[in-house]
Order: structure tokens, then C-alpha cells, then sequence
């Protein structure tokens, strides 16, 4: 079992990325096309978010973990749209702070407010989840 860290870059960090090592994640990246973002459904709100299939699902499944309905993903843009502007005329690809997820990661594609939401959910799952999984004696540095 890897350890889980979860470090979100400085909003001011100029350029240096965490290294990605899966390889779909960092195509999806690299891609400015719009088709590869996906949209997270949570809570009533519309994330649009970047990573690969494997990743996303990770990402979603432990977003779900903290909320009462469960998470969905979709892979085109729901019938109602982004609802939050801020979202929506957020530009769709990686100049957002990139959330590790185990060796791969997801670049939440949305408005301050509502990238930090969900950064929030997703730290909230991680901390549920590594209960779930803790075992005595692991010892996790700088974790607040
Ligand atoms: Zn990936
Ligand atoms: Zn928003």
C-alpha cells in the first residue's frame, strides 16, 4: 500500500509540477482540448476536472466518500451545464493546481471557490479513508 500524500501546490508556484508518473494523466494534460475534461457531479455542483479515466475514478470515489449522495462523473458536459460562471469560463486546462492522486492526479479545471470545495472534500475523503485503512504505527509526517 503506497502512501498517500497529499500536497497541493503554493497558488504562487511558478512552474515547478509535481511529478506525474502515470502516463494518461499527463496526455490529458498536455491536451487543450476540451474533450478531455470530464465533469464531477457532487453536492449539486458541476466540477469540470482533468485527468485520466483511472485517476478520475480514484478521485471521485474518494470525493463520494465524505457526501451523502454518492459522486458521478461524466465524460461530456451535463444537459444543464456549468451553472457557476466562474466555472464555467475557467479555461480547461493545467495552469489549475494539480491534486495528487497516488501516481497519477487531477487538475480541477474550476473557479477558486469552487477548486478549493472540492479540494476540501477530497482531502476530507483521504482522512476517512486512511482510518479506514490506518494501521497502528504508521506514522505520516506533516500531516495536519
Ligand atoms: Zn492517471
Ligand atoms: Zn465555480
Amino acid at each position: 500500500m503506497p502512501s498517500t500524500e497529499l500536497e497541493l501546490p503554493q497558488a504562487d508556484d511558478g512552474g515547478t509540477e509535481p511529478p506525474v508518473r502515470c502516463e494518461a494523466c499527463r496526455s490529458a494534460f498536455e491536451s487543450e482540448s476540451q474533450q478531455t475534461v470530464s465533469f464531477l457531479l457532487l453536492d449539486q455542483l458541476t466540477i469540470p476536472v482533468l485527468s485520466c479515466d483511472d485517476h478520475l475514478q480514484e478521485f471521485t470515489a474518494v470525493c463520494g466518500l465524505t457526501s451523502e449522495d454518492s459522486a458521478d462523473l461524466l465524460d461530456h458536459l451535463p444537459a444543464g451545464g456549468v451553472r457557476c460562471p466562474g466555472c464555467r469560463n475557467a479555461r480547461y486546462d493545467s495552469s489549475h493546481p494539480l491534486v495528487p492522486v497516488q501516481d497519477g492526479g487531477v487538475v480541477i479545471t474550476a473557479c477558486p471557490t469552487h477548486q478549493s470545495a472540492i479540494v476540501e472534500r477530497f482531502r476530507a475523503g483521504l482522512r476517512t479513508h486512511e482510518q479506514l485503512t490506518a494501521t497502528l504505527g504508521t506514522t505520516h509526517s506533516a500531516t495536519r
